[in-house]
């Protein structure tokens, strides 16, 4: 069988080494991790779109699935122009292995269309969104592969796939796709889950250790980002610096973020936020922080700048944005880190309650959703803290192995490999 191979970029080679590392730990055989390093359909479309004026272009676009021992795959849907395939394969990856640790019931996929969203209209982005369902409806569906946001791809967006979906399969069909308006089968809280789930994390970390993290920078303010800083700021905590594509700004007295996300609305940055600095993403990672947290891309702290971060705790909500060399660096420099796998599961636990609501048509209160989400996030913690003491190994190496263990139980009980 082929393995993926390790040139296929940084993040892959970066996932593939994490998973080596995580089953040589656990006492992974060979025949199973051969499975875990690599993905068990990838299925690659081009289809074509209207434009709004009149002409055609041929979108490129992906659905990778990993692994589907634990149940359906699962996983969101990512928006563009650098979108690859190793990309798709890595997130893939992290998306059962996240499902492990979490204890949801379902494998791991991700699917990626290759296009620049802020080039679209929304016409053109309605066309691009239906046309990515009919091209991948054959491997879809609430018992086989369910979709999901991922960056770039709004409620909006996730309605129109959801509306598809059920067109062609002929019936309603909620359970198929989460992360749609709560109008049409959505649950509560769906839209700020990573946030939520990360300050949940934050907050156990807090009592456990007591001690209160004031101080916070964010890289990225999208969904994840953008809410998280809105919600710490309704928390009184002190959010000195976010960014975007563009750059960041920085406050040493904290930043108004709703101000902030108004200036963004007008221009389309934060940057050049009146009364604050302007900063460089990579300047952000380096501020002397409580809390520091990469809430955009992958591959933003390795070997090469790990030795600049001065944050006491960092809160992986992006995927991906440490590398496993870089964590060791910052576990031997009394650095917690709180890996993606772990702490940004808040956003595919509330899928999978949007999973169960569609199921069973009975739909929960944003209290009861709130009080599952923070119970789901909090016995996760304590998973991988166990592993931690288990392993004698650092919380970021400790997620992954119990991911790993996890999965290749279910792959032992169904004789896979
Ligand atoms: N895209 C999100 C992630 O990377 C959510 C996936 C989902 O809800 O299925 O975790």
């Amino acid at each position: 069988m082929k393995i993926l191979a390790m040139n296929d970029g940084d993040f892959l080679s970066d996932t593939l080494a994490l998973i080596d590392l995580a089953c040589d730990l656990t006492g992974i055989d060979d025949r199973h991790r051969v499975l875990l390093k690599n993905v068990s359909r990838r299925l690659s479309v081009e289809y074509p779109v209207v434009l709004d004026d009149g002409s055609t272009t041929i979108i490129n676009a992906y659905r990778f699935q990993h692994c589907n021992a634990r149940g359906p795959y699962k996983g969101g849907v990512r928006i563009a122009p650098t979108v690859s395939e190793a990309e798709v394969a890595a997130l893939a990856m992290l998306m059962s292995l996240k499902s492990a640790v979490l204890g949801l019931p379902y494998g791991g996929s991700k699917g990626g269309i290759v296009v620049d969203a802020r080039k679209l209209s929304p016409c053109e982005m309605e066309r691009l969104c239906r046309g990515y369902i009919r091209a991948v409806f054959p491997v879809i569906g609430p018992a086989n592969d369910i979709p999901a946001p991922d960056m770039n791809l709004s409620q909006d967006a996730i309605g129109w796939m959801l509306d598809e979906y059920e067109m062609l399969a002929g019936r309603y069909e909620p359970a198929a796709i989460t992360g749609k308006p709560r109008v049409i089968g959505g649950s509560h809280g769906r839209a700020t889950a990573v946030a939520r789930g990360g300050v949940y994390i934050i907050e156990e970390v807090e009592q456990r250790r007591n001690i209160y993290y004031s101080t916070y920078a964010i890289q990225g303010f999208g969904n994840v980002g953008g809410s998280l800083a809105k919600i710490l700021h309704g928390m009184d905590r002190t959010v000195v610096a976010v960014s975007d594509s563009k750059g960041g700004i920085f406050s040493a007295n904290g930043l108004d973020i709703p101000a902030v996300a108004k200036h963004k609305a007008e221009t389309g940055s934060v940057v050049d936020f009146p009364g604050a600095d302007n900063i460089t993403n990579e300047m952000l990672l380096q501020l002397g922080v409580d809390v520091l947290v990469p809430a955009a891309r992958e591959d933003q702290i390795s070997e090469k700048n790990a030795d600049q971060i001065k944050a006491k705790i960092i809160l992986c909500l992006a995927n991906g944005p440490i590398n496993q060399k870089a964590s060791e660096i910052l576990s031997a420099r009394n650095i917690l880190v709180l890996p993606d796998v772990l702490a940004n599961g808040g956003g595919v636990a509330v899928s999978y309650f949007e999973w169960v609501q569609g199921r069973q048509g009975y739909y929960w209160s944003e209290e009861e959703v709130a009080r599952r989400l923070k119970d789901l996030m909090k016995n996760a913690l304590y998973d991988v803290y166990r592993m931690s003491l288990e392993l004698r190994c650092d919380m970021y190496t400790a997620a992954y192995a119990l991911g790993v263990r996890n999965i290749v139980e279910a792959m032992e009980a169904r004789s896979f490999g």
